[in-house]
């Protein structure tokens, strides 16, 4: 009997690879960071082979440091950044050109052209329960086949695959150009704007529109099921693929919100909330989109609304890296605390543009409320708060479309940040509550892996190992809140119709 799961996260600024015991505590982590690559402004890239490199390293760093071999382990369960688009060459397995990561807006241009036709941004939501927009693989991939000389005659030909990250692991891990297996799942899928999410396949209509050729597109499975076996001897050779799901439905497994109602909040370079839908495909009024949260193998689909909110920990980044105001993310809290509050400036960080629920690709950053009194310390908080505020800006679209929750569970590399949880808790006026093991976007995709091998029995076995870690509870008064939040939503129209 195998004693442990791996989990797999490759993630939009780091890959790691964590082991997880049965009672979905942590044994071990490999992680490693990849480069992010800008080469204009509003493009970011990822090169594939260094993530597929670090994910090698790191799965067996973490198999090192837990002393284990892979006869260990059970299964695997792979989690990744979504949407973020490669395209590689089946004989070489060699990419043909950088990943184009999904916070990349270079596909504005074609979004205009193509919301041209009737429908306009909206021609595919009833389809696809997406808008057009430049964050979705369909316009990444009709860039790199239109500019990469010959690529689009040879994607016609099948010489070419297409993947989000988790099909270009994979690949990889089961062989690569030796045989490997080309294949996604259906929340990867749902992604990309190809897939119809009701039929769970890629729609012809939608694929003749950005005039794309389906030999190119990897087959979609459910979420948890076969994905085949490790066949590469320095990872983890014979070890099964159990599981697939995007970073966000993985947290949202990982939280345990597997039903309708059931929602968690993942704070890491961008801001999702997922709120469950059950087995309907509902279609926001109030600017959320609609996606798979999940399938077990042989079962329905389950189905999610989600706000995607694309600057949050990022902005702290930037904090970091571009001003330099502080030497490392969590001192962005001992700056905010040397001020009692943010003195009146707001920052909203439309870096590309603003997701949900605005969808506003002509948006660009704005710090407002600037006065000679303002210092680092109110730039600090003021980055915060605009985390908190974003959260806001998506739960009171999930109220307005039916969901109101009445407490919210959170997760990801922001929810250290005590001045932030605090905030963001003040700021929704309902409890704001942190799991024991906050790595929940690994732990789903363990989760999946287990489920599928039989190492956990049930969804009720993994429910009972939810634990509460922490909770912030609202303090702050009613009218300060509205006040503060109007203030915000005043900022936010300043930073729109400007690129
Ligand atoms: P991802 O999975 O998107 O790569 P993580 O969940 O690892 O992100 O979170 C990393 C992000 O969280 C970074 O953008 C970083 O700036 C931010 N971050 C990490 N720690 C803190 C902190 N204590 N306070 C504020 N932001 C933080």
């Amino acid at each position: 009997m195998s004693e442990f799961v791996l989990a797999i996260d490759q993630g939009t600024t780091s890959t790691r690879a964590i082991i997880f015991d049965h009672g979905g505590g942590i044994v071990a982590v490999g992680q490693l960071e990849h480069r992010q690559i800008y080469p204009q402004a509003g493009w970011v890239e990822h090169d594939p082979i260094e993530i597929w490199d670090n994910t090698r390293q790191v799965v067996a760093v973490a198999l090192a440091k837990a002393e284990l071999s892979p006869k260990q382990i059970a299964g695997i369960g792979i989690t990744n950044q979504r949407e973020t688009t490669v395209i590689w060459d089946r004989a070489t397995g060699q990419p043909i050109h950088n990943a184009i990561v999904w916070q990349d807006t270079r596909t504005a241009g074609m979004v205009d052209h193509l919301a041209a036709a009737a429908g306009g941004v909206e021609r595919f939501r009833q389809v696809t329960g997406l808008p057009l927009h430049p964050y979705f693989s369909a316009t990444k991939i009709a860039w790199i086949l239109d500019r990469v000389p010959g690529a689009r005659r040879r994607a016609e030909a099948g010489e070419l695959a297409f993947g989000t990250t988790d099909s270009w692991l994979i690949w990889n891990l089961t062989g690569g150009v030796d045989g490997g297996r080309h294949l996604t799942d259906v929340t990867n899928a749902s992604r990309t704007n190809l897939m119809n999410l009701r039929t769970l396949d890629w729609d012809a209509a939608v694929l003749a529109a950005y005039d794309l050729p389906r030999v190119m597109l990897p087959e979609i499975r459910a979420s948890v099921g076969e994905f085949g076996e490790v066949s590469d001897d320095a990872v983890a050779s014979g070890v099964p693929l159990l599981a697939v799901l995007g970073d966000q439905q993985a947290a949202a497994f990982g939280q345990c919100a597997f039903g309708p109602g059931e929602a968690k909040n993942t704070y890491g370079t961008g801001c999702f909330l997922l709120v469950g839908t059950g087995r309907q495909v509902v279609f926001s009024k109030s600017g959320l989109i609609s996606t798979v949260a999940y399938q077990l193998a042989g079962g329905e689909p389950h189905y999610a609304l989600e706000g995607s909110v694309a600057v949050t920990g990022s902005l702290v980044q930037w904090l970091r890296d571009n001003l330099g105001l502080i030497g490392s993310a969590p001192e962005v809290e001992t700056l905010a605390r040397t001020v009692e509050d943010n003195g009146g400036a707001f920052i909203v960080p439309a870096f590309s543009g603003l997701f949900a629920p605005y969808w506003r690709s002509d948006a660009r950053g704005v710090i407002v409320g600037l006065t000679r009194y303002i210092n680092k310390g109110h730039l600090a908080r003021a980055a915060l708060e605009a985390t908190a505020y974003q959260t806001r800006d998506v739960l009171d679209a999930a109220a307005a479309d039916g969901a109101r929750l009445n407490e919210l569970r959170v997760d990801g590399g922001m929810v250290g940040n005590q001045l932030l949880m605090q905030f963001q808790a003040d700021i929704l006026g309902v409890d704001v509550v942190r799991p024991v093991v906050a790595e929940t976007t690994a732990l789903g995709a363990a989760y999946g892996a287990g489920l599928a091998s039989g190492y956990w029995a049930s969804l009720d076995e993994l429910r009972a190992n939810w634990r509460e870690g922490a909770r912030w509870a609202p303090s702050m008064l009613g009218v300060e809140r509205e006040r503060l939040y109007g203030r915000w939503l005043k900022a936010v129209d300043r930073s729109l119709d400007w690129s």
